[in-house]
Protein backbone atom coordinates (compact mmCIF):
# COMPACT_ATOMS: atom_id res chain seq x y z
CA UNK A 1 0.00 0.00 0.00
CA UNK A 2 2.87 2.46 0.38
CA UNK A 3 3.46 2.48 -3.30
CA UNK A 4 0.52 4.00 -4.75
CA UNK A 5 0.76 8.11 -4.85
CA UNK A 6 -1.87 9.72 -3.07
CA UNK A 7 -2.99 13.56 -3.85
CA UNK A 8 -2.54 16.10 -0.06
CA UNK A 9 -6.65 15.77 0.56
CA UNK A 10 -6.91 12.36 -0.36
CA UNK A 11 -4.30 10.84 1.93
CA UNK A 12 -5.16 9.06 4.76
CA UNK A 13 -5.77 10.77 8.68
CA UNK A 14 -2.43 10.93 10.67
CA UNK A 15 -3.82 7.81 12.74
CA UNK A 16 -4.88 5.32 10.22
CA UNK A 17 -3.01 2.00 10.58
CA UNK A 18 -0.52 1.35 7.62
CA UNK A 19 1.48 -1.76 6.84
CA UNK A 20 4.55 -2.18 4.94
CA UNK A 21 5.04 -5.06 2.15
CA UNK A 22 8.45 -6.36 5.13
CA UNK A 23 5.79 -6.41 7.94
CA UNK A 24 6.28 -3.44 9.49
CA UNK A 25 2.97 -1.66 11.09
CA UNK A 26 2.46 1.89 12.50
CA UNK A 27 0.55 4.79 11.68
CA UNK A 28 0.28 7.24 8.55
CA UNK A 29 2.18 9.61 10.68
CA UNK A 30 5.01 7.08 11.91
CA UNK A 31 6.12 7.59 8.35
CA UNK A 32 9.27 9.18 8.13
CA UNK A 33 8.52 12.44 5.90
CA UNK A 34 10.86 13.87 3.40
CA UNK A 35 9.35 16.98 1.99
CA UNK A 36 10.49 17.96 -1.75
CA UNK A 37 9.09 20.56 -4.35
CA UNK A 38 6.38 18.90 -5.09
CA UNK A 39 5.65 16.66 -3.01
CA UNK A 40 5.93 14.96 0.68
CA UNK A 41 8.04 11.41 0.33
CA UNK A 42 6.63 9.05 3.35
CA UNK A 43 9.55 6.29 3.56
CA UNK A 44 8.41 3.34 5.76
CA UNK A 45 10.90 3.42 8.74
CA UNK A 46 12.38 -0.22 8.40
CA UNK A 47 12.39 -0.89 5.02
CA UNK A 48 12.42 2.48 3.15
CA UNK A 49 9.41 1.57 0.64
CA UNK A 50 7.62 4.99 -0.02
CA UNK A 51 5.02 6.78 -1.30
CA UNK A 52 4.52 9.97 -2.48
CA UNK A 53 1.75 12.68 -1.51
CA UNK A 54 1.19 15.95 -4.20
CA UNK A 55 1.55 19.12 -1.91
CA UNK A 56 -2.01 20.75 -3.25
CA UNK A 57 -2.11 23.30 -5.95
CA UNK A 58 -3.75 26.55 -5.72
CA UNK A 59 -7.00 25.50 -7.25
CA UNK A 60 -7.03 22.06 -5.41
CA UNK A 61 -6.72 24.22 -1.71
CA UNK A 62 -9.66 26.69 -3.06
CA UNK A 63 -11.94 23.16 -3.64
CA UNK A 64 -11.30 21.70 -0.38
CA UNK A 65 -11.59 25.14 1.23
CA UNK A 66 -14.71 25.53 -0.56
CA UNK A 67 -15.73 22.21 0.42
CA UNK A 68 -15.12 23.43 4.17
CA UNK A 69 -11.63 21.21 4.41
CA UNK A 70 -9.92 23.31 7.62
CA UNK A 71 -6.31 22.77 6.30
CA UNK A 72 -7.26 24.09 3.14
CA UNK A 73 -8.87 27.44 4.84
CA UNK A 74 -6.31 28.12 6.78
CA UNK A 75 -4.15 27.04 3.48
CA UNK A 76 -6.06 29.56 1.50
CA UNK A 77 -5.53 32.41 3.90
CA UNK A 78 -1.91 32.03 3.60
CA UNK A 79 -2.05 31.64 0.25
CA UNK A 80 -3.79 35.25 -0.40
CA UNK A 81 -1.43 36.85 2.34
CA UNK A 82 1.29 35.96 0.18
CA UNK A 83 -0.10 36.76 -3.03
CA UNK A 84 -0.98 40.47 -1.44
CA UNK A 85 2.43 40.83 0.17
CA UNK A 86 3.92 40.06 -3.64
CA UNK A 87 1.69 42.59 -4.60
CA UNK A 88 2.52 45.29 -2.41
CA UNK A 89 6.05 44.69 -2.45
CA UNK A 90 7.24 43.52 -5.78
CA UNK A 91 10.56 41.68 -6.02
CA UNK A 92 13.22 43.17 -8.21
CA UNK A 93 12.78 41.14 -11.43
CA UNK A 94 15.81 43.20 -13.25
CA UNK A 95 18.95 44.33 -12.33
CA UNK A 96 18.07 48.07 -13.12
CA UNK A 97 15.70 48.30 -10.38
CA UNK A 98 18.40 48.13 -7.75
CA UNK A 99 20.21 51.72 -7.17
CA UNK A 100 23.77 52.51 -8.08
CA UNK A 101 26.69 52.34 -6.02
CA UNK A 102 28.82 55.30 -5.00
CA UNK A 103 32.48 54.94 -7.02
CA UNK A 104 34.32 54.57 -3.74
CA UNK A 105 31.12 52.21 -2.03
CA UNK A 106 32.37 49.03 -0.87
CA UNK A 107 33.90 45.98 -2.53
CA UNK A 108 31.75 43.60 -0.63
CA UNK A 109 28.23 43.59 -0.41
CA UNK A 110 26.20 41.90 2.29
CA UNK A 111 23.08 40.14 1.44
CA UNK A 112 20.79 39.80 4.75
CA UNK A 113 17.96 38.36 5.93
CA UNK A 114 16.01 41.08 8.31
CA UNK A 115 13.50 39.27 10.95
CA UNK A 116 10.16 41.02 11.49
CA UNK A 117 11.01 40.75 15.16
CA UNK A 118 13.69 42.94 15.16
CA UNK A 119 10.90 46.07 14.11
CA UNK A 120 7.63 45.28 15.49
CA UNK A 121 6.21 48.49 13.92
CA UNK A 122 7.30 46.30 10.42
CA UNK A 123 4.60 43.92 9.44
CA UNK A 124 5.46 43.15 6.23
CA UNK A 125 8.82 41.38 6.96
CA UNK A 126 10.95 39.54 6.56
CA UNK A 127 12.70 40.65 4.56
CA UNK A 128 15.85 40.11 2.32
CA UNK A 129 18.38 43.40 2.28
CA UNK A 130 21.60 44.23 0.23
CA UNK A 131 23.75 46.11 2.35
CA UNK A 132 26.86 48.68 1.37
CA UNK A 133 28.38 48.92 4.72
CA UNK A 134 25.69 50.12 6.83
CA UNK A 135 23.70 51.61 3.79
CA UNK A 136 20.60 49.56 3.06
CA UNK A 137 20.67 48.92 -1.44
CA UNK A 138 17.74 47.18 -1.67
CA UNK A 139 15.01 45.26 0.14
CA UNK A 140 12.32 42.81 -0.74
CA UNK A 141 10.37 40.04 0.76
CA UNK A 142 11.91 37.04 1.75
CA UNK A 143 9.74 33.75 1.09
CA UNK A 144 10.49 30.66 3.26
CA UNK A 145 12.23 27.95 1.16
CA UNK A 146 11.75 29.93 -2.12
CA UNK A 147 15.18 28.53 -3.12
CA UNK A 148 14.30 30.18 -6.80
CA UNK A 149 13.73 33.58 -5.95
CA UNK A 150 16.51 33.47 -3.43
CA UNK A 151 18.71 32.15 -6.43
CA UNK A 152 17.38 34.69 -8.75
CA UNK A 153 17.56 37.35 -6.68
CA UNK A 154 21.38 36.64 -6.05
CA UNK A 155 21.84 36.94 -9.81
CA UNK A 156 20.53 40.29 -10.11
CA UNK A 157 22.36 41.35 -7.42
CA UNK A 158 25.37 39.88 -9.15
CA UNK A 159 24.17 41.03 -12.74
CA UNK A 160 24.10 44.65 -10.97
CA UNK A 161 26.92 45.32 -9.11
CA UNK A 162 29.45 42.79 -10.53
CA UNK A 163 31.51 45.20 -12.09
CA UNK A 164 32.08 47.00 -8.94
CA UNK A 165 32.19 44.42 -6.47
CA UNK A 166 34.86 41.45 -5.33
CA UNK A 167 32.12 39.40 -3.38
CA UNK A 168 28.74 39.13 -2.15
CA UNK A 169 28.74 37.83 1.48
CA UNK A 170 25.45 36.17 2.35
CA UNK A 171 24.37 35.57 5.94
CA UNK A 172 23.90 32.59 7.66
CA UNK A 173 20.60 34.04 8.45
CA UNK A 174 19.77 34.31 4.80
CA UNK A 175 21.16 31.56 3.47
CA UNK A 176 18.62 29.30 6.25
CA UNK A 177 15.61 31.05 5.20
CA UNK A 178 15.96 30.79 1.67
CA UNK A 179 16.91 26.67 1.90
CA UNK A 180 14.45 26.38 5.05
CA UNK A 181 14.51 22.74 5.45
CA UNK A 182 15.73 22.22 1.85
CA UNK A 183 19.27 21.65 3.00
CA UNK A 184 20.45 19.64 -0.56
CA UNK A 185 19.84 23.44 -1.53
CA UNK A 186 22.31 25.28 0.09
CA UNK A 187 25.30 24.73 -2.55
CA UNK A 188 23.01 26.19 -5.31
CA UNK A 189 22.28 29.46 -3.28
CA UNK A 190 26.19 29.41 -1.82
CA UNK A 191 27.25 29.16 -5.92
CA UNK A 192 24.32 31.94 -6.36
CA UNK A 193 26.32 34.12 -3.75
CA UNK A 194 29.68 33.31 -4.88
CA UNK A 195 28.20 34.84 -8.66
CA UNK A 196 29.23 33.84 -11.95
CA UNK A 197 32.39 32.63 -11.91
CA UNK A 198 31.47 29.55 -9.48
CA UNK A 199 31.50 26.19 -10.35
CA UNK A 200 28.33 25.11 -11.14
CA UNK A 201 27.01 22.55 -8.20
CA UNK A 202 25.78 19.31 -9.25
CA UNK A 203 22.07 19.06 -9.12
CA UNK A 204 21.58 17.06 -5.84
CA UNK A 205 17.39 16.90 -6.41
CA UNK A 206 16.56 15.75 -9.45
CA UNK A 207 12.87 15.70 -8.87
CA UNK A 208 12.94 19.64 -8.58
CA UNK A 209 12.01 21.60 -10.91
CA UNK A 210 11.31 25.31 -11.08
CA UNK A 211 8.37 26.81 -9.44
CA UNK A 212 6.84 29.76 -10.80
CA UNK A 213 6.96 32.82 -8.90
CA UNK A 214 4.43 33.64 -6.99
CA UNK A 215 3.05 31.25 -4.65
CA UNK A 216 5.54 28.48 -3.81
CA UNK A 217 5.69 28.47 0.24
CA UNK A 218 3.59 29.18 2.85
CA UNK A 219 5.48 31.01 5.79
CA UNK A 220 7.11 28.64 9.06
CA UNK A 221 4.01 29.43 10.73
CA UNK A 222 2.65 26.96 8.11
CA UNK A 223 5.22 24.73 8.27
CA UNK A 224 3.05 21.82 8.91
CA UNK A 225 0.92 22.12 5.63
CA UNK A 226 2.22 22.17 2.33
CA UNK A 227 3.56 24.49 0.10
CA UNK A 228 0.88 25.61 -1.45
CA UNK A 229 0.55 25.47 -5.29
CA UNK A 230 3.94 23.78 -6.18
CA UNK A 231 2.56 21.81 -9.42
CA UNK A 232 3.29 23.97 -11.88
ZN1 LIG B 1 8.83 -1.63 5.00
Amino acid sequence: MLRVHYSWYQQPAPTSPVTCDCGWAGTWEDLDQEPFEQLLQLSCPECDTHTNVLFPTTAEIRDAAAAGNPDALKQLQSVDQQRERRTKHPEASSPTQLPGLPADGPRILRVDHEYPERDPRDPDGPWLVVMAGSQILWRQPAYWEDVDGGERFLRIVWERYGDQIDEVDLSRAALCYICGDRWNQLGRIEAAALGPNAPRPEPTDTRSTSVEQGESALPPSDRDGPPADSTK
